[in-house]
């Protein structure tokens, strides 16, 4: 195997080769762009490396070999002493990675090289500054010596010269603190700095490599479930310098505005500067445009640089480029990130630019950047009064009271008060005033801290890391820059979509992609308009291509024309047991409490009424569509009222003399109907077999609804549906009572109703005999929640307050698997019991609608195994059908 590759060789398909960066900077050699020459050493030597300890045999003769063609290219060796190649050594794993080793300028400096290389560029202060980051960079991050002391160490030379920045530091106090900073090596690193050119790069080479395995990336990886055993390459460049003078300078640019979309000139530059000053923000940058009445040449050429780019890579690109002494140098680019509103519209601007075709623009959106745009936002019309600014973490706009611990967040909560919980981070005892708090703040951590994992887990809003906001959780106050304080009970706002903290209450404005989806707003010419023409085109494309159709779980006329609107093709689980709520709650009791077959009757023909007209307002709602109705599912305790509560109130009543005999009663009931585990027991299709006259009153409501809507000239399309079904037998039971009482209102309407019968499958061994079960099934909808549920033992409504937190943090999934399908696991009991209930029933219907079918992964997935539909919450339909458009296409 070939372990190193020149920028000349790769190209941007070698990715898992080369790295995201490494490749990108083969193509951009490879199109004739001005790229510091350079090579590559290979994501397979990295494996080698992290496998066996050692680098692959051949790698170091490689490395030679193509170092030798780089110093002939570059006519000056590494860190030849009168005029020294210097060389970057850049991590570039293929996806981008926070907790890895980045970046060590400068190597190739010595003790000798140095004065090279203040020849060389007629400036004494630039190499000694050069020498000093060298160390500093080395030191830290090769040798692992505590960046601080270095720091302190140029922190305590400028006190000394009574100077604040960096710059005013001259060539002789440069040259003291590099005699400072070796010596902080030799003590800390138990060694002295590498002088050796040749060391120094094979050490920062290794260095890379391990940072592979650091906690940190670890970690990362787990949690964006990026493969642990892809490794990472290592990039190893010439250096070019921004920093020799005024016609020297660094910057970045985009080819078009990551924000909206829109094409510009977008970018900021900074003079006499290297990379890592821009980051440190020592001096402030100047907006692209100025580059051109700086250096107009180098203005232009970028201009045209980008224009390549963006034709060639046919999507919005950054760039990082470094102009030294007048000549322009790029020194990375790829696609570049974008906000949700962006991607839509770039994908649609590249559209009508004819730089790709609409199969490729539903591939340039995401399922998830849709769910964002719905989200309402802050009114960016508003006075607002900025305090802070932290990671976007999970998305939204939170207004509410600060509260600095969950024990406050709960009461407040408790009380009626919108709550902001506010820590400087997060730990597992925070979970309940995380679900209590409209939104949560951290002052610590990142994108993977324990706050951003849960709080988006939970779909709650979260800003963390706000680091410039100083949480004091003992005085309840947060202070912020500036020296504003934030009492407890003050109003803040958040924004999880830019991690930007108001003091006071921003007015939140809803969506308009939500109000487009409404109806109520239209294509037009604004911003927001934009933007939702942008959206409109690629629901267009996504309809036009997926095969899955998209249904709803909806339970009443509201929500189903809602989900209609938002586009659903049916309803896919209307769960009656909402229906015997409210007021009919007390009906219910009585069918419960009932003693004698002829009051079971009578409060089941006073809830037939009920059930009736919710489903023909169903029906009316959803007129001509499939409505899938599932028969009572949940065990009954929970139609009855609480136990302790009951009790107290009839030891009371009792106390005082004046028992009530209902009350009696119902606390028998209550007693009678207790469970340990009522998931697993009395409820779905074994209510149905054990009390008499239920599913078929609910059979009966739903035939006669369909019958009136017929009679009305509508187009009912009912489908019965039987929840928790183990075998074949409990389904052919309630089957035939049902096909009964269908053909009595049949007869009666004298009209076919045409009511399909089927089943959920939602425990394993309905999965494991899905042959015998679609015998007596027209259709399968897979209730992956019960399923999850079961497959895996844990409690739904349980673990993810208990251990999940746990789990994530451990990294044993990255994502809920009652969020994300279970692929291995449930995902092939799904699979397999396709093609058994397939084979036995070639056109049985097949759906899902647990909470998966609105998740964009797990819409792949189904349209992978070959469902028919996905069924999910009328909010997420937008978001199923772009997914199950991009996985069509
Ligand atoms: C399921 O179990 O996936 C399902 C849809 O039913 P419920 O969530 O009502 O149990
Ligand atoms: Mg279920």
């Amino acid at each position: 195997t070939k372990f190193v590759y020149d920028f000349t060789e790769g190209n941007r398909d070698l990715k898992d080769l080369l790295g995201g960066k490494g490749a990108n900077l083969a193509e951009m050699t490879n199109l004739g762009l001005p790229v510091p020459p350079g090579f590559t050493i290979t994501t397979e030597a990295c494996k080698t490396y992290l496998g066996s300890g050692e680098e692959p045999a051949a790698l170091r003769d490689e490395v030679s070999a193509h170092l030798e063609a780089l110093e002939a290219t570059m006519g000056k060796k590494l860190g030849q002493a009168d005029n020294p190649l210097l060389v970057s050594v850049r991590s570039g794993a293929k996806f981008s990675m926070p907790g890895m080793m980045d970046t060590v300028l400068n190597i190739g400096l010595s003790d000798k090289s140095v004065q090279g290389l203040a020849k060389q560029a007629g400036d004494d202060r630039f190499a000694w500054d050069s020498y000093r980051r060298l160390i500093q960079m080395f030191g830290k991050t090769v040798l692992g010596v505590d960046g601080e002391l270095f720091e302190d160490a140029l922190d305590a030379a400028k006190t000394a010269k009574k100077v604040t920045v960096d710059t005013e530091l001259e060539a002789a106090d440069l040259k003291k603190l590099v005699t400072k900073f070796k010596r902080i090596v030799k003590t800390e690193a138990g060694r002295d700095f590498p002088q050796d050119p040749r060391e120094q790069m094979d050490l920062a080479i290794h260095a890379v490599f391990d940072s592979w395995n650091t906690d940190r990336a670890k970690l990362y990886r787990r949690q964006e479930r990026i493969p642990h055993d892809l490794g990472t390459a290592v990039n190893v460049c010439s250096m070019v310098f921004g920093n020799l003078g005024p016609d020297s300078g660094t910057g970045v640019a985009f080819t078009r505005d990551p924000a909206s979309g829109h094409q510009g000139v977008y970018g900021d530059y900074l003079q006499n500067a290297q990379g890592e000053d821009v980051v440190a923000g020592i001096r402030n940058t100047v907006p692209l445009a100025e580059l051109e009445s700086i250096d107009k040449k180098s203005y232009d050429q970028l201009m045209q640089i980008m224009e390549t780019l963006e034709n060639h890579y046919k999507d919005l690109c950054d760039i990082e480029f470094t102009i030294e002494r007048g000549q322009l140098w790029m020194l990375q680019t790829r696609v570049g990130k974008r906000t949700a509103g962006a991607a839509f519209r770039i994908a649609t601007q590249l559209v009508d630019q004819g730089l790709i075709d609409e199969a490729e623009a539903l591939q340039r959106v995401t399922g998830a950047q849709l769910a964002q745009l719905m989200f309402p936002r802050f009114d960016d019309q508003a006075k607002v009064d900025q305090i802070g600014r932290g990671i976007a973490a999970s998305p939204g706009a939170a207004v509410g009271k600060a509260v600095f611990d969950s024990y406050t967040a709960i009461k407040w909560s408790r009380s009626g008060e919108k709550v902001i919980l506010i820590r400087r981070e997060t730990n597992p005892d925070d979970l309940d005033g995380m679900i209590a708090a409209e939104g949560i703040l951290t002052s610590r951590g990142g994108k993977t801290s324990h706050a951003a994992v849960v709080a988006r887990g939970m779909g709650k809003t979260c800003v963390c890391g706000a680091e410039e906001l100083e949480v004091d959780t003992k005085r309840r106050r947060m202070t912020a820059p500036g020296g504003v304080v934030i009492e407890e009970g003050d109003v803040v706002s958040i924004d999880g979509s830019t991690g930007k903290v108001y003091l006071g209450e921003v007015p939140v404005v809803p969506s308009p992609v939500v109000e487009y989806f409404e109806g109520r707003m239209h294509a037009g010419a604004d911003d927001a308009d934009e933007l939702v023409a942008a959206v409109h085109r690629i629901m267009a494309y996504a309809d036009r291509v997926r095969r899955l159709r998209v249904r709803a779980n909806a339970d009443n006329a509201e929500d189903a024309l809602r989900a209609r609107r938002f586009g659903a093709q049916g309803i896919g689980l209307c769960r009656t047991e909402h229906m015997f709520l409210g007021d009919r709650r007390e009906l219910v009791e009585r069918l419960i409490l009932a003693d004698t077959e002829e009051e079971r009757e009578d409060s089941l023909k006073e809830l037939l009424p009920l059930q009736k007209r919710d489903f023909v307002e169903l029906f009316e709602a959803m007129d001509g569509l499939p409505v899938t109705i599932r028969l009572l599912d949940p065990p009954l305790h929970e139609f009855l009222p609480d136990v302790t509560e009951l009790s107290v109130r009839v030891a009371l009543a009792e106390s005082r003399g004046d028992a009530n005999e209902n009350d009696l009663r119902l606390l028998q009931a209550v007693h009678r109907l207790h469970e340990q585990n009522p998931m697993l027991g009395l409820r779905g299709v074994r209510l149905g077999l054990v009390i008499p006259g239920l599913f078929t009153m609910q059979v009966r409501a739903i035939a006669e609804a369909a019958a009136e809507r017929k009679n009305a000239k509508g187009d009912p399309r009912a489908e019965i549906m039987i929840p928790l079904v183990g075998t074949v037998q409990e389904l052919e039971i309630v089957r035939e009572e049902a096909d009964q009482v269908i053909a009595e209102v049949q007869a009666a309407a004298g009209t076919n109703l045409r009511l399909a019968i089927g089943t959920m499958i939602e425990l394993p061994r309905a999965a494991l005999t899905a042959g015998q079960i679609a015998e007596a099934a027209e259709f399968f909808s897979f209730g992956t929640n019960d399923l999850t549920q079961t497959v895996w033992g844990f409690s739904r409504d349980d673990v993810e307050a208990s251990f999940f937190t746990a789990y994530l943090e451990k990294g044993i999934f990255g994502v809920s698997p009652f969020e994300t399908i279970d692929k291995d696991g449930v995902g092939s009991l799904v699979k397999s019991a396709v093609q058994a209930g397939r084979a036995t029933r070639p056109d049985l219907k097949l759906g899902v609608c647990g909470e998966h079918g609105g998740d964009p992964e797990s819409v792949h997935f189904f349209h992978e195994v070959g469902l028919d539909y996905v069924s999910c919450s009328p909010f997420r339909i937008p978001v199923a059908r772009l997914e199950a458009g991009r996985a069509a296409s």
